[in-house]
C-alpha cells in the first residue's frame, strides 16, 4: 500500500475489491451501454443491486449510453459507497487509435463529475486493462499523470484511491506513482 499527499489530496494505492471500498464514489469500469458486463462491472451490479442498472437504464433511455471516454452518475445501490461514477475506457486496438487520449478523458471527466457532484472521496479500478486489453504499464501513466494535473489544480475530491485487483497490477501502478512523484 502507498499513501501520501499531493496538495490538499490524499491519494491511497492498494490491493482490494472496489465494491468493498466506503469512499462516497467507486468508479466503475463500464461499457458504452450501461447495461453491465464482466470484470469490475460485474461485480459491481453484483455487489450493489439492481437499482444501479435501474439507474442506468434511465440514462440511457435519455442520452442512448455513454460514449467512450465520457462518465455518467448513478447511486451506489447496495454498496457503502454513495454514488457509482460509470466510466467507459477505451478498447485497445493497438495505440494509434486514440486510445491514450479516450484513457484520459476517462479518468479526467471522472474526477470532473465526482467535484461537480461534491464528492469528498472516490477509488478507481484499472480502467480499459481487464477486457480491453490496454497495456497495463501505459495505464497506468496514463491514470497518474491525469490524476497529478488535476489534484493540482482542484481541492476536491480530499481522497483518491486506487484499487488494484492483484498484487501484480499493484506493483504496476505503486512504480507509475514513484517514478511520476520523484519528477515532480
Ligand atoms: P475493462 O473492460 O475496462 O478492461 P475489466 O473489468 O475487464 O474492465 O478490467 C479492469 C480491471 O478491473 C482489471 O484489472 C480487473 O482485474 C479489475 N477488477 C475486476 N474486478 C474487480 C473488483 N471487484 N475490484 C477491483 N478491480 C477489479
Amino acid at each position: 500500500m502507498l499513501k501520501f499527499t499531493v496538495n490538499a489530496t490524499c491519494i491511497m494505492v492498494l490491493q482490494g475489491d472496489i465494491t468493498e471500498q466506503d469512499t462516497e464514489a467507486i468508479v466503475n469500469a463500464a461499457n458504452s451501454g450501461l447495461l453491465g458486463g464482466g470484470g469490475v462491472d460485474g461485480a459491481i451490479h453484483r455487489a450493489g443491486g439492481p437499482q444501479i442498472l435501474e439507474e442506468c437504464k434511465q440514462i440511457r433511455a435519455k442520452r442512448g449510453g455513454c460514449p467512450t471516454g465520457e462518465a455518467v452518475i448513478t447511486s451506489g445501490g447496495n454498496l457503502a459507497a454513495r454514488y457509482v461514477i460509470h466510466t467507459v475506457g477505451p478498447i485497445w486496438y493497438g495505440g494509434s487509435n486514440g486510445e491514450a487520449g479516450l484513457l484520459q478523458n476517462a479518468y479526467g471527466n471522472s474526477l470532473n463529475l465526482a467535484r461537480e457532484n461534491g464528492i469528498g472521496s472516490i477509488a478507481f479500478p484499472s480502467i480499459s486493462t481487464g477486457a480491453y486489453r490496454f497495456p497495463i504499464a501505459e495505464a497506468a501513466q496514463i491514470a497518474v499523470k491525469t490524476l497529478l494535473e488535476f489534484v493540482k489544480e482542484n481541492r476536491i475530491p480530499q481522497e483518491i484511491r486506487f484499487v488494484l485487483f492483484s498484487d501484480r497490477d499493484l506493483q504496476v501502478y505503486q512504480q507509475a506513482w514513484e517514478r511520476n512523484l520523484r519528477l515532480n
